[in-house]
């Protein structure tokens, strides 16, 4: 395991603060005792706004979503998958209270950023979601790469997954190796299946975050349309087309209708 070696601007911490009872692998079992899917701790002092600099641990946070076929929603010629799950929100927010309770309980600073569904809440914490991503710190902690549809895609679950994060100051090692760039190669598969032509096909690589991956209007005006027709802001084709961490052959949303996971 890479230890993490950031000396770090400490602030006022309401705790005894012990580093020596702070341990990785310990707190990642912890986290997934909770409930989560999947749990990971890394650097990521390069993705953060000037505003976080003094807490540059990121511990990312993933719950799986329900089978692909329990979460499709159609209606005259409209098919989309939702991957809005508030039990699962609810879970990722309670799993990001017991971690923040237990770093500052030490000691140390520690900040949770919300899930993604919550984005459009005008809280503090969601305003911050531009300045921070929770795919910047998947990456950092070594849980997936931006996909091609700029989801992020994990190994063994591709882009069905709902995230959080919590930053810190606690002295944490990073659990695993960073992503540094895309895993989608050859694939073009969310490329062919984005009903409004938005993916660009470009691979990510974490040099150039920056690059837009989507046309941004053009899967906005897909999705006022399916909210025209089944009342949803819902698509996700893109999600159900990515083959990676799936079993056997992959269909498309409209093929998953009829079909198993
Ligand atoms: S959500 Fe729909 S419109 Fe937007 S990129 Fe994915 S497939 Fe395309
Ligand atoms: S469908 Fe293919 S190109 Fe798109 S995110 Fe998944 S692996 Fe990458």
């Amino acid at each position: 395991m890479k230890k993490f070696t950031a000396s770090f601007n400490y602030i006022k911490s309401t705790g005894p603060r012990n580093e020596y009872a702070l341990d990785s692998s310990k707190l990642v079992r912890m986290i997934r005792s909770w409930g989560a899917t999947l749990a990971g701790i890394g650097d990521v002092r390069q993705g953060l706004a000037r505003e976080f600099r003094h807490i540059p641990v990121g511990i990312s946070i993933a719950v799986a979503h329900p089978p692909v076929k329990d979460s499709i929603i159609s209606k005259g010629s409209v098919i989309a998958y939702t991957n809005q799950f508030p039990q699962i929100d609810a879970l990722l927010v309670n799993i990001q209270k017991r971690i923040v309770s237990y770093l500052r309980s030490r000691g140390w600073k520690a900040f949770a950023i919300p899930p993604d569904t919550d984005k459009y809440d005008p809280s503090f914490a969601a305003r911050l979601y531009p300045l921070f991503p929770h795919k910047t710190a998947a990456t950092c902690a070594g849980l997936g790469w931006v996909g091609k549809n700029g989801l992020l895609v994990n190994p063994d679950y591709g882009a069905r997954l709902s995230w959080g994060t919590v930053l810190t100051d606690a002295p944490l090692e990073v659990t695993r190796e960073p992503y540094l760039k895309g895993e989608c190669h050859g694939c073009n598969r969310c490329v062919e299946a984005c009903p409004a032509g938005a993916i660009r096909g470009i691979q990510w690589t974490r040099d150039v975050a920056g690059t837009p991956l989507l046309d941004i209007e053009k899967c906005a005006l897909q999705m006022e349309y399916h909210r025209k027709v089944i009342g949803s802001c819902i698509c996700a084709h893109c999600i159900v087309a990515c083959p990676v961490g799936r079993r056997g052959k992959v269909l498309s949303l409209k093929q998953n209708k009829i079909s198993t996971n």
